[in-house]
């Protein structure tokens, strides 16, 4: 199953509160972005550097990754491997590009795109994430989202608009519900 969509439409919230309620698995990728002062290594992600990932990609280590803003992100084989060993469903809260790589491996793969209810929400909800990001970081993150957006549209095939929190959790975990034992 996996889960994308633009930063700062809140897909973290509505997939860590999908987790808390379904039990589903939740991966941790791994990424060689600099951890935030409120993350931790091993709960958000796996934070390493640029030559453990690289070392790990020789390895196949990865299922898939992309390369998001300047810094590597992929998904470990093993946290899916763990997932499906417990009879889970595994969550995979990825870019586009990672989705797209999961899609091709796995043509039954349930894919999720969130939605902002329009540009400006999402401008402001960016712009509130406090994480100490510059201007053209940011600027190049709405960018990036509608050129995202644009290519959700080819490879997914369950769109969720993040207007009521509570309503996208809900049609998040249905679909979950309605596509289990699939
Ligand atoms: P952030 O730095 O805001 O946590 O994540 C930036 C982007 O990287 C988000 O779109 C997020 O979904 C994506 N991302 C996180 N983990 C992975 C991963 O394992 N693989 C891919 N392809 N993208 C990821």
């Amino acid at each position: 199953m996996v889960i994308s969509g633009p930063s700062g439409v809140g897909k973290s919230t509505i997939t860590k509160e999908v987790v808390r309620r379904t039990g589903a698995f939740l991966s941790v990728s791994a990424t060689t972005r600099p951890r935030s002062e409120k993350e931790e290594d091993g709960k958000e992600y796996w934070f390493l550097t640029r030559d453990e990932f690289e070392q790990r990609l020789r390895g196949e280590e990865f299922l898939e990754y992309a390369e998001v803003f300047g810094h590597y992100y992929g998904t470990l084989r093993k946290e899916v491997d763990r997932a499906l060993a417990e009879g889970k469903t595994a969550l995979l809260e990825i870019d586009v590009q990672g989705g797209r790589q999961i899609r091709r491996m796995y043509p039954k793969a349930v894919m999720i795109f969130i939605l902002p209810p329009d540009q400006t929400t999402l401008a402001g909800r960016m712009k509130n994430r406090g994480r100490g990001e510059d201007e053209t970081t940011a600027r190049r993150r709405l960018e990036e989202a509608s050129r995202e957006t644009a290519e959700a549209m080819k490879y997914y095939n369950n769109m969720v608009i993040n207007d009521n929190l509570e309503q996208a959790i809900r049609e998040v975990i249905d679909i979950i519900q309605s596509n289990a034992g699939e």
